[in-house]
């Protein structure tokens, strides 16, 4: 079957259910009912459907950008935040007492506090600079009532801040790397710019210019933690389901990284209990199924 036709089957045949997040105000205001679904091949073609060309908040997904630009500069990153699954909730406190303040994976919000702390001020920018590149989108932004939003409303993520901070795992004030996080997670992209930021990790770390941001075995590492950590509580579920490496954020969409042919995002703001768009997970099982490319 034809790329087009394949995402034009799957768009016609989920049905998005659920609930959106309402822990940030701001994106309790999108339609739980929309859906996208973009497909970037190697060579840079994209096939959607759906409102694939609409942007959300990418939250959580920003989480594999910037472990990628930190390891680019170097893998010490790794002596900070681990790459276990942690079995609990993106945003829980309870292992960072026990493991003294190391936390589980850089997917969880205190890991991707401690990447983002790790690549410092202006990592935001950072970011914004590399997902124009790659996306081809200069109109790229961050969303600024999301972002006054979750600043308004991140009283936990401050605490799980503040608690590494108490350990010695944090070097810049908490106020400061709290604001980078937020601005990181409210970047608003459709469906075709994260799929074309995400064939990277499709092509083993080479970008869409042909230069390298990781080498081969970082590339590959990353999308082992995507495996193991992407998708929080339910990256087993995930695995079983989907059998690629994956991310979600509580707007809805997930990226997801077929090694050698091609890079998928997909959109739906009404999620499980355990934050993953159902829609979404949905759609790449059966994108899975249909074209039978899982890692496995
Ligand atoms: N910005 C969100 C938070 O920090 C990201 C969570 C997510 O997408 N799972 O809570």
């Amino acid at each position: 079957m034809e790329l087009q036709q394949l995402v034009d089957r799957i768009a016609s045949e989920v049905t998005p259910g659920g609930a959106v997040a309402d822990y940030i105000p701001a994106l309790a205001r999108v339609d739980p009912h929309a859906f996208g679904l973009a497909v970037a091949t190697l060579d840079g073609e994209v096939f959607g459907a759906g409102r694939h060309e609409r942007p959300f908040s990418i939250q959580s997904i920003s989480k594999v950008f910037t472990l990628a630009l930190a390891l680019a500069e170097n893998d010490d990153v790794w002596t900070r935040v681990g790459r276990e699954p942690s079995g609990s909730p993106f945003n829980s406190l309870v292992q960072l007492e026990t493991e003294q303040g190391i936390p589980r994976n850089p997917f969880i919000n205190a890991g991707a506090v401690v990447v983002t702390d790790h690549l410092g001020l202006g990592a935001s920018d950072r970011l914004l600079e590399f997902l124009r590149r790659e996306s081809g989108n200069p109109g790229i932004g961050v969303d600024p009532e999301v972002a006054e939003s979750e600043l308004d409303h991140s009283d936990r993520n401050r605490a799980l801040a503040h608690f590494m901070a108490s350990y010695g795992n944090m070097r810049n004030p908490v106020d400061v790397v709290l604001r980078e996080y937020v601005r990181q997670c409210s970047i608003a992209m459709s469906c075709t710019d994260l799929a074309k930021a995400t064939l990277f990790l499709a092509r083993h770390g080479v970008r869409n210019d042909g230069t390298r941001l990781l080498g081969v075995s970082a590339a590959k590492r990353v999308n082992a933690v995507m495996l193991t950590c992407g998708t929080y509580d339910a990256a087993g579920q995930f695995a079983y389901r989907v059998g690629l490496p994956g991310k979600s954020g509580v707007g809805g969409g997930i990226i997801a990284v077929v090694p050698g042919r091609c890079a998928i995002c997909v959109w739906s703001p009404a999620l499980d209990a355990r934050g993953n768009s159902v829609a979404g997970v949905d759609a790449l099982d059966r994108f899975t199924t249909l074209t039978g490319w899982s890692v496995f």
